[in-house]
């Protein structure tokens, strides 16, 4: 039986601009009325074009983004009614790796003293029991215990990367948040990295909520895939259900430009337009202005979920007029 990890309901997010050249500050709408349910043990893919809301998401979950309402809850706590205790614990179930591996790695540390600073925080631990742990998760990343006093400029790219993911390994996280953690990298350590998210997650008995763009990188890692636009869920399903029948306009055109191996590549479809701004969300279904089979009702009314199987659902009014 499926248990959920993690259950989002009708969660907003938005902030405020600085003021722009027209002197007033604007509202930005990045998260609207996302509902989603993260299960246990799973790679949740949650995919989209840069500025889709996606990354907001995924901060507004470890509340490292002030959400404006709506509930995430996890282990039966609402996480944005958590008081400061409560949060902190939380926190160290919920762990993040970011995009750009070099950022989040202070430079003026020795890797060790990066590694060491959340059990220091966290935990009454010995010195001797903090390095063993250390060691055994600076090894689980594939990286050499003798390269613990070094400091991050000493590594390359993708060593840097599995140091952060070592990182967010080291409090013994329930899931992990990963922010395009393959995106910097070159493509030939992309795979390495892949595989040992994978790996982890299998060892660690993980769950992975991973933020990508990169539809080639989901369909060899996650379970499931959230398909976002415009700060909303627009499709929701298995891998396979997503990539072998996509029902969502949006998702066709996003998987049209994923490249197929066989070399029997489909006719690529592009959109017209560019990403609304969250700033002035369009009426009725957000993707109207470049749905290629946008209808009269598409620019009035928003559609609402369709449940096309149990795992499987989509906003769309082009499905639910086809299948009446
Ligand atoms: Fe396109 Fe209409 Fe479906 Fe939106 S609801 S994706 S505009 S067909």
């Amino acid at each position: 039986m499926v248990e959920n990890l993690l259950e989002i309901k009708d969660l907003y997010v938005e902030y405020k601009t600085d003021k722009g050249f027209t002197g007033e500050k604007q509202i930005i709408h990045a998260v609207n009325g996302v509902n989603l349910d993260v299960h246990k043990g799973e790679i949740l893919a949650i995919a989209g074009e840069s500025g889709c809301g996606k990354s907001t998401l995924a901060k507004a979950i470890i509340r490292l983004e002030n959400s404006k309402s709506g509930e995430i809850n996890f282990e039966g706590k609402n996480v944005l009614a958590m008081d400061k205790k409560t949060l902190k614990n939380y926190r160290k179930k919920a762990q993040m790796v970011f995009q750009n591996p070099y950022a989040s790695l202070n430079p003026k540390m020795k890797i060790f003293d990066i590694l060491k600073e959340p059990l220091k925080i966290n935990t009454n631990l010995s010195d001797i029991e903090i390095y063993e742990i250390i060691k055994e998760k600076f090894e689980k990343v594939g990286l050499d215990k003798d390269c613990l006093k070094l400091y991050p400029h000493e590594f390359s790219g993708g060593q840097r990367q599995r140091i952060a993911i070592a990182r967010s390994l080291i409090l013994n996280p329930e899931f992990i948040l990963a922010d395009e953690p393959v995106s910097a990298l070159d493509v030939s350590i992309q795979a390495q990295i892949i595989n040992l998210l994978r790996e982890l997650k299998n060892d660690y008995n993980l769950t992975f909520i991973l933020i990508t763009h990169d539809m080639s990188v989901i369909k060899y890692l996650a379970d499931r895939v959230a398909i976002m636009y415009l700060g909303e869920i627009v499709e929701i399903g298995t891998t396979s259900q997503i990539f072998i029948n996509p029902k969502h306009p949006y998702t066709k055109a996003l998987l049209s430009a994923v490249p197929q191996i066989s070399g029997k590549q489909q006719e690529r479809i592009t959109l017209r337009g560019e990403l609304p701004s969250p700033a002035n969300l369009p009426k009725g279904c957000k993707f109207h202005t470049r749905c290629p089979h946008c209808m009269d009702i598409c620019t009035q009314c928003q559609p609402s979920d369709i449940e096309i199987n149990d795992q499987h659902s989509v906003k769309c009014f082009l499905y639910m007029k086809l299948n009446k």
